[in-house]
């Protein structure tokens, strides 16, 4: 605006026509003169996202959806509703790096980071589509947030900020598979997010096999990343725990969790394993219950919640993938 001679809160307004509003055409900023709009139109477009999948669970109402880019990629953003919660989860990347064995957007490898726009548009789209504001907002969809922290936290400003989307800051959770210097940054910058962090097991052997990025960062050095967060912050830090048969549900696991994580200001979500297949799978009820019994009666610090619809949906990355799958299928 500057440029253009405009004056300085000019730019105020089209931060709040297209963050507060939603506008998604420059005929509606009429509080800018017919002439600016004209001007706005001809040099810039307002892109929105295309949806080309959504499917719904009849029974909770989760709803995922899946969106296209620009470009020829796709990307997913799934609806919870969970009591009085209506909770937004986002990716922050078109597939992810970092090879977690049992999530079906580690299979993807990483594609390309989100930008700002398109990481907040999901949450724009949705909205209007339901027609209702989210009470939460995760990055608990497609890719590693740390890895494309500067356009995370870019969008997270917006969607937190009373003059744009206006969700309070805290009630937006970036999760972390644990990269350590994205986590110390996060504290040093005092940033007013939430965090999770995707532990899913507290034996380093097990944690390489199903989550590689723990070759580079032990679970000791991330817990004690964990604790730098949570003494600067004065914050709690939230562990997800994914539960996989076979990998990280037994009793012994569940005791060393609560004795590693328990003097830590955090609380626990375990999660069974949604995916079905061979190798990663979740445990049988059973265990499920015995595992959650043993985290719960050891400290009371540690609050469980499950994440409803979660395991009756595909996890993030599964939608993009039986579309991916159902395009090679020739057509006869
Ligand atoms: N990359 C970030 C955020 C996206 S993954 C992270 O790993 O934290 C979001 C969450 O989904 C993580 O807690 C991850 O452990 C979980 N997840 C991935 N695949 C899953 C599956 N098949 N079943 C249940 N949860 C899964
Ligand atoms: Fe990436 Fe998170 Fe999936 Fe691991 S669980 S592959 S970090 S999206």
């Amino acid at each position: 605006m500057k440029d253009w001679g405009e004056p300085r809160f000019r730019a105020r307004q089209i931060y709040e026509g297209l963050y507060k509003h939603g506008f998604d055409s420059f005929d509606s900023f009429t509080t800018l003169s017919k002439a600016l709009r004209k001007k706005l139109a001809e040099n810039f477009v307002i892109r929105r996202l295309r949806q080309v999948d959504s499917i719904s669970s009849e029974k909770d109402g989760t709803r995922k959806f899946l969106w296209a880019l620009g470009d020829a990629y796709k990307i997913e953003s799934v609806i919870i509703y969970e009591g009085r919660r209506t909770t937004f989860c986002i990716s922050s990347q078109v597939g992810c790096p970092l090879d977690c064995k049992f999530c079906a957007t580690g299979k993807m490898g990483l594609l390309r980071n989100l930008t700002p726009g398109e990481i907040t548009e999901q949450v724009f789209r949705m909205a209007e589509i339901i027609g209702s504001r989210p009470t939460n907002i995760v990055y608990m969809g497609m890719g590693e947030p740390m890895l494309n922290y500067e356009a995370v936290i870019a969008a997270a400003r917006v969607l937190g900020d009373v003059d744009g989307f206006g969700l309070a800051p805290r009630r937006i959770t970036i999760s972390t598979s644990g990269i350590i210097p994205g986590i110390y940054r996060f504290a040093d910058e005092g940033q007013p997010f939430s965090l999770a962090v995707s532990l899913n097991s507290v034996d380093d052997e097990v944690r390489k096999k199903i989550m590689p990025v723990s070759k580079k960062y032990p679970i000791e050095k991330l817990l004690q990343a964990a604790r730098y967060y949570t003494e600067k912050s004065g914050r709690l830090i939230t562990f997800e725990y994914v539960l996989l048969d076979k990998f990280n549900s037994t009793q012994q696991d569940a005791r060393k969790l609560v004795r590693l994580t328990h003097s830590l200001k955090s609380k626990i979500n375990v999660i069974p394993c949604n995916s079905d297949e061979e190798l990663y799978r979740p445990p049988s009820e059973e265990k499920i219950a015995v595992f959650r019994e043993s985290v719960n009666d050891r400290s009371r610090r540690i609050t469980l919640r499950k994440r409803k619809g979660w395991e009756i949906q595909a996890a993030c990355g599964q939608l993009y993938a039986e579309n991916e799958r159902r395009k090679k299928k020739p057509k006869n």
